[in-house]
């Protein structure tokens, strides 16, 4: 809830800093059990300071992050280690986010024993169940990760977040890192593992042939803020911010197991250190008009499909619409 994260740059101690990277601000979203709702924008947007925000990786400068009704915002640091058990992260690469000189066992086993999740003989049940679960064999849990392919280590890094029987879990890029062949895989094995376990997952992505195969909804991020949240079905049939419509229309088709990396929209993405004034986007908006460039667009509902969009046009028909022949007489 209005979950925000302000980087102070330059200054000291006692010296006020010198510029503000507004990183997040006031990004609102709820997810339930069993739901997946992706966070997707060009990099540098604030959707992986968000997910590291709600880990409390970062502390947020202002806002509140609650899970199952728990403050986890407000939590001193041993209720936190507590927490953290009912939350876990999925990184980027998954060969970076392993210890080498840690066996696949002891990996798993070190989360298990230190949220008190088992010991001794039940623990060691408990790492043989997760590689079971996540496709591996029991053999490999007295490997090291440099014996395995990056598909093979995103399944060990899978099984490390769900060894402390997580409610939520925060996957950042979780596929981006990996080949082609192979990320259709992990996609689906994420999938069943929500079915099976009702996760909830926070999925940060910016490839939107993978959110758009995974994601229940979806929240666009545009320099720190979103500009739209929708169900995933009914943000790809009918987006109405200007900013979305571009990255969908940017995305090639998707084909199945093939990776596709979306184009931004034309020109760059100014900086979160000093955003433009009003809306954003307006630098780069082929709709904007003079209230764009002074007023900040809230988030506000639009048709019935449940859409939230930030925009002054969201009403505005989409650019690229065709219109209907006219008829031959
Ligand atoms: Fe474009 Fe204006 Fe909408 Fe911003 S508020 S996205 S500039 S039309
Ligand atoms: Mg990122």
């Amino acid at each position: 809830d209005s979950l925000t994260k302000h980087f102070p740059l330059g200054g000291g101690l006692f010296r006020k800093p010198v510029h503000v990277v507004q990183a997040v601000s006031d990004v609102s979203f709820t997810v339930a059990a069993g739901e997946t709702l992706a966070i997707v924008g060009e990099s540098g947007c604030g959707k992986s300071t968000t997910g590291r925000a709600i880990m409390r990786l970062t502390e947020p400068t202002a806002g509140s992050v609650k899970l199952d009704g728990e403050e986890v915002t407000a939590l001193s640091s041993g209720r936190l280690q507590a927490m953290r058990r009912n939350m876990q992260m999925v990184f980027q690469d998954p060969f970076g986010s392993l210890n080498p000189r840690m066996t696949v066992r002891e990996t798993l086993m070190e989360p298990i024993l230190l949220h008190g999740v088992a010991s001794g003989e039940r623990a060691r049940h408990w790492v043989d169940e997760l590689l079971k679960t996540v496709g591996l064999a029991e053999h490999h849990a007295d490997r090291y990760p440099h014996e395995f392919s990056g598909g093979q280590r995103q399944r060990i890094c899978i099984a490390r977040a769900l060894s402390t029987r997580p409610r939520l879990i925060v996957c950042d890029e979780p596929v981006s890192a990996l080949d082609v062949s192979v990320q259709a895989q992990i996609v689906n094995l994420l999938q069943d593992l929500q079915q099976k376990l009702g996760l909830a997952y926070v999925f940060i992505s910016h490839d939107l042939s993978v959110v758009r195969h995974i994601a229940d909804r979806v929240a666009v991020m545009y320099l720190g803020r979103i500009v739209e949240q929708a169900p995933a079905e009914q943000l790809f049939a009918d987006p109405r911010h200007p900013y979305t419509r571009a990255l969908i229309s940017a995305a090639p088709r998707p084909v199945p197991g093939l990776r596709t990396a979306s184009e931004p929209p034309e020109g760059d993405a100014p900086s979160a250190l000093n955003p433009p004034s009003g809306c954003a986007f307006h630098p780069r908006c082929p709709l904007a008009s003079d209230i764009c460039k002074q007023t900040r667009p809230e988030l506000g509902s639009v048709g019935a499909g449940g859409t939230l969009v930030a925009c002054h046009h969201a009403d505005a028909p989409a650019p690229v619409a065709l219109e209907p022949a006219p008829p031959v007489s």
